[in-house]
C-alpha cells in the first residue's frame, strides 16, 4: 500500500517554507511566542454561507448552535476544501465540532468504508468526540465507532466490520484493529489529531507513526491543538503538506484606538532627559516604560531615582516576591510609572494603564504589538511614544509597515491626548 515506512521524514517533502521571515530560527510557521502563525484568513460567520449539506445543517442547529464559533468560522473551510490544516484555539473553543463538522461535510454517507479516522489522548475525549460526531451527523445516519482500550476486542471488530464511515479512538487500541485489518484503511482520507501537541509529544509520537504509515500516502491531515510547542510544530512539517495554519488567541491585540507618536532623541544619551521632560506626562496616568534589557531597566532606575523621580522596576532577574510587591503596588495604583522589559509585554493588563513610552523599540516587531496592543474587545484607548534614535528609524518603519499603522511625531500637547 504506502511506501511511507521509513520514519516521520519518508515521502513528504513538503515542508512549508511560505513565510520568508529571517527573524526567527524556530520551526518555520511560528511565532515567538509559541503561537503558530496564522496563513490563512478567510472568515464566515455562519453556518448557513459555509455550503453544508442541508441534514448536516438540520443537525448543527438540532444540536443547538447558531453561529459558528471564531476556530469554526475560520478552519472548517480549509478542512473542507481538503488542506492539510492546523488549528489552535484555547479549548473550549469548539474545536471538537470544527473537525467533526468538517468530516460530516466530506463523507460519502452510502459507501460502507471507513474514511475518517480521529485519534485522541485519551478514552473519555474519543467517546466525547463520538457522541458530538454522531449528534451532528443525527440527520445523516452517520456510523461513528469509538475504538478505544479497556472495552472488548470482539465487540470493537464486530463493530468495525459492521461499516463506520467514521472512527475515532486511542492510537493503541487503533493501531490494533489496523493490524488485524478489521479497520481498512484504504478509504481513510481524512486523520485528525485532536490535541495535538499531546499526541505527538513523549509518548504516543512512535504509535501515531504506527498508524499514520498504514494510511494513504495522499491523506488530508487536521491537527487541532490548545498549545503547539517548538518541537511538535517541528514534527508536523515531516507528514503535513503546505498546512493553513489558523490560530485564534482568546484575546485579539489590536492597535485600534491607540495613539502612537515618536520622539526623535537622535542619540541614546538624549534618551534620559527627554524621558525627565515628559515625566509629568507619564504620571497623569499610569505608564509602562519598556526597556529591552535588564542592565537598562535597573540603569535608569537608578538615574530616575537619582533625579528624584518616582519610579518602579521589575524585571526577570528579580525574585517572584519581590515581582509580586511591585505588581501589586503598580495594580493598586501607588506606584504610577513601571520600567520593565519584554518579559512583562504580555502579561500585564493594568486597566489603567493608558500610557506606554518604548524606551527602547523592541528588538522584534511582535513585541510591540505585546507591548502597546490592547484587546479589541474592550476598546479601551491609549497613547504609545517611541524614542527613536538613528539606529532606530529602521526599525520604525519597518513596525509601521508590518501593522500597517502610522506613528506620528509627538505633539506638543500630547498630556492632553491621555
Ligand atoms: P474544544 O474542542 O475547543 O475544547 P468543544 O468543541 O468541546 O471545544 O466545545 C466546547 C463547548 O462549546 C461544547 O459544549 C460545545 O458543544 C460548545 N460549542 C462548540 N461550538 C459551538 C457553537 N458554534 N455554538 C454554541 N456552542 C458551541
Amino acid at each position: 500500500m504506502d511506501s511511507r515506512n521509513d520514519d516521520w521524514n519518508a515521502d513528504r517533502p513538503a515542508r512549508d517554507e511560505s513565510r520568508g521571515g529571517d527573524r526567527y530560527d524556530g520551526p518555520s510557521g511560528m511565532n515567538v511566542d509559541g503561537t503558530i502563525e496564522t496563513n490563512w484568513h478567510e472568515v464566515c460567520d455562519n453556518f448557513d454561507d459555509m455550503n453544508l449539506r442541508e441534514e448536516l445543517l438540520r443537525g448543527i442547529y438540532g444540536y443547538g448552535f447558531e453561529k459558528p464559533s471564531a476556530i469554526q468560522q475560520r478552519a472548517i473551510a480549509p478542512c473542507i476544501k481538503g488542506h492539510d490544516v492546523i488549528a489552535q484555539a484555547q479549548s473550549g473553543t469548539g474545536k471538537t465540532a470544527t473537525f467533526s463538522i468538517s468530516i460530516l461535510e466530506k463523507i460519502d454517507i452510502n459507501s460502507r468504508d471507513c474514511q475518517a479516522l480521529i485519534l485522541a489522548p485519551t478514552r473519555e475525549l474519543a467517546q466525547q468526540i463520538q457522541k458530538v460526531v454522531m449528534a451532528l451527523g443525527d440527520y445523516m445516519g452517520v456510523n461513528c465507532h469509538a475504538c478505544i482500550g479497556g472495552t472488548s476486542v470482539r465487540e470493537d471488530m464486530r463493530k468495525l466490520e459492521g461499516g463506520q464511515h467514521i472512527v475515532v479512538g486511542t492510537p493503541g487500541r487503533v493501531y490494533d484493529m489496523i493490524s488485524r485489518k478489521v479497520l481498512r484503511t484504504q478509504g481513510i482520507k481524512m486523520f485528525v489529531l485532536d490535541e495535538a501537541d499531546e499526541m505527538l509529544s513523549r509518548g504516543f509520537k512512535d504509535q501515531i507513526y504506527d498508524v499514520f504509515r498504514h494510511l494513504d500516502s495522499k491523506i488530508q491531515v487536521i491537527l487541532l491543538s490548545a498549545t503547539m510547542p517548538a518541537d511538535v510544530m517541528e514534527v508536523t512539517t515531516k507528514f503535513m503538506r503546505d498546512p493553513k495554519r489558523i490560530l485564534v488567541n482568546k484575546d485579539e491585540l489590536t492597535l485600534e484606538g491607540i495613539r502612537q507618536f515618536y520622539v526623535y532623541v537622535e542619540k541614546e544619551d538624549w534618551k534620559m532627559d527627554t524621558l525627565c521632560d515628559i515625566y509629568e506626562t507619564l504620571t497623569i496616568t499610569q505608564s509602562v516604560i519598556f526597556c529591552n534589557t535588564r542592565r537598562k531597566v535597573d540603569f535608569l532606575t537608578e538615574k530616575m531615582h537619582a533625579r528624584d523621580f518616582t519610579v518602579s522596576a521589575m524585571h526577570g532577574d528579580m525574585d517572584q516576591k519581590e515581582r509580586d510587591v511591585i505588581m501589586r503596588e503598580f495594580r493598586s495604583g501607588s506606584s504610577r510609572v513601571l520600567i520593565t522589559t519584554d518579559l512583562l509585554a504580555r502579561g500585564i493588563d493594568v486597566q489603567q494603564v493608558s500610557l506606554v513610552i518604548n524606551y527602547d523599540l523592541p528588538s522584534n516587531r511582535e513585541n510591540y504589538i505585546h507591548r502597546i496592543g490592547r484587546s479589541g474587545r474592550f476598546g479601551r484607548k491609549g497613547v504609545a511614544i517611541n524614542f527613536v534614535t538613528d539606529d532606530d528609524k529602521r526599525m520604525m518603519a519597518d513596525i509601521e509597515q508590518h501593522y500597517h499603522t502610522q506613528i506620528d511625531e509627538m505633539p506638543m500637547d500630547v498630556a492632553n491626548l491621555i
